[in-house]
């Protein structure tokens, strides 16, 4: 069954909002069998978005929408489907009903604007929004359905996985599609492909391997399609031959993030940690705490950003920040001390290092990381050397961190 997505806004034109409703929505069609054969993006305005309706359909027996719903002028989708499927705008007391309940709840009053959404054009098949106050659409027409969503990625995605999959997977059939994916860190995309070389080769043509590169991680994907039994033990016996292959690298499957494994790990063994964040400047807390459930074993930590905190807070000694630097193995190692003895966490981890875009010498370039580790079976640090922008520092340094504790959490020392 084939599908085509069309996003409507102006703010995706002007390159103001990012358009990833449609590589969310785009996946999770995949998941199910449907087929997205194009994405379109239009501006709030009727023309284009008829147009696109009209090229859809001649592609595609699932036309999905977002945006436009809201209550502002510039939200044209619902008028404009209500002429294109030549109907009229009716209210429709259930929703109205709801954005009562949705307004007193949080203390504020419904105004006429704000109840006009809960008119709908009378052809419509409503899609309710409980997070929002603009309902979904879906009409039928010649075999072909046509939905409408709202534009704010997290009501999409509630009212797509609660009522649009399901009705989907129903109208697809059971096509059985099959995934299996591991997640692996510290190893680079074309190093992984010479790796599994001989196996990728060898795959049989209806088992299709993909490399989804993130920073310092790649997800290595195996899917298959029209998959029973025999072929998704087939797909297992092949994971288990690429596991022989890259076992060191691969520290968890199925789009299990590295804070959830590191997080688990902890848990498990009832131990804690904290950390010491310079160049992260809370990045590494913010991903552990990030996963629900962990305050079981995250406890606090100091972000340490200027050398006055690191010697007040952590007790590095200010000598030591003078003679090696702040960005040295000497002083990621006393913050990861510092912080594991002021918190009394089983395990501390510090960062430390040039972010960039500024502070780079010919010693110690953009991008040179220190981190630290300090636990009950030692301590250690390793420098790192990622040359990326800020952000991406950042992130590689937070990814690294974790699996950092995370080697050593299963006694293999990533050093
Ligand atoms: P609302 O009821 O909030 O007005 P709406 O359907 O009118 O919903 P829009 O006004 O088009 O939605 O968009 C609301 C917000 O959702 C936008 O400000 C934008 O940040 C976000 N948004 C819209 N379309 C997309 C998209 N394709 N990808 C990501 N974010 C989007
Ligand atoms: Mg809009």
């Amino acid at each position: 069954m084939n599908c085509e997505i069309i996003t409507i806004g102006d703010e995706l034109l002007i390159g103001q909002v990012i358009d990833t409703n449609s590589s969310w929505m785009a996946a999770r069609l995949n998941e199910i069998g449907v087929r997205v054969v194009q994405k379109t993006t239009v501006s709030d305005d009727p023309a284009h978005i008829t147009e696109a309706i009209r090229r859809a359909e001649t592609r595609a027996a699932v036309i999905l929408m977002t945006g436009g719903l809201g209550p502002t002028k510039d939200d044209l989708t619902k008028d404009t489907l209500c002429r294109y499927f030549n109907t009229e705008l009716v209210m429709n007391s259930k929703v109205e009903a709801d954005l009562v309940s949705y307004f007193s709840a949080r203390g504020r009053e419904l105004t006429e604007t704000n109840r006009k959404q809960a008119e709908l054009p009378a052809a419509c098949k409503p899609l309710y929004n409980k997070l929002g106050t603009a309902p979904g659409m879906l009409f039928e027409k010649d075999n072909r359905v046509y939905i409408s969503l709202p534009g704010v990625p997290y009501e999409m995605k509630d009212i797509m996985t609660e009522q649009v999959i399901p009705l989907l997977k129903i109208k697809a059939g059971d096509i059985a599609i099959f995934h299996y994916t591991m997640m692996t860190i510290g190893v680079g995309e074309s190093f992984l492909a010479d790796l599994i070389s001989d196996v990728e080769s060898g795959l049989p043509p209806y088992i299709k391997l993909a490399y989804l590169p993130s920073p310092g991680m790649v997800r290595l994907r195996l899917s298959c399609y029209g998959s029973n039994e025999e072929k998704k033990l087939q797909v297992l016996d092949e994971v288990n031959k690429i596991k022989v292959l890259i076992s060191k690298y691969i520290y968890g499957y199925n789009d299990e993030t590295i804070e959830m494994v590191v997080g688990n790990l902890l848990r498990e063994k009832g131990n804690t940690v904290s950390f010491a964040e310079s160049c992260t400047g809370g990045y590494l807390s913010h991903l552990v705490t990030s996963i629900p459930g962990s305050s079981d074993y995250y406890i606090g930590s100091s972000i340490s950003y200027a050398n006055e905190v690191k010697s007040k807070f952590l007790g590095v000694d200010p000598e030591v920040i003078h003679e090696k630097g702040a960005v040295s193995e000497e002083v990621a190692l006393a913050m990861a001390k510092g912080v594991r003895s002021k918190l009394g966490s089983t395990w501390a981890v510090s960062t430390t290092g040039v972010a960039g875009p500024g502070g780079g010498t010919p010693e110690k370039p953009v991008g040179t990381i220190w981190i630290g580790l300090d636990g009950p079976s030692g301590s250690f640090a390793k420098k790192f050397n990622f040359a990326g922008d800020r952000l991406r520092n950042i992130q590689l340094t937070g990814a690294f961190a974790l699996n950092m504790l995370r080697k050593e959490l299963i006694g293999e020392r990533d050093n």
